[in-house]
């Protein structure tokens, strides 16, 4: 899953991220979504 950098707008994709561009902005930067991994904080 990726979004868009620009308006945030959540790109469906496959593997293949060559060429790809917003349909909403037509931004060609993109960032990797992250799962929501929280590593648990131990108070030291
Ligand atoms: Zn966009």
């Amino acid at each position: 899953m990726y979004k868009c950098s620009r308006c945030k707008e959540p790109v469906r994709s496959g593997m293949n991220t060559v060429g790809l561009q917003c349909e909403k902005c037509g931004s060609k930067v993109f960032y990797k979504e992250r799962p929501n991994v929280r590593k648990p904080v131990k108070g030291r």
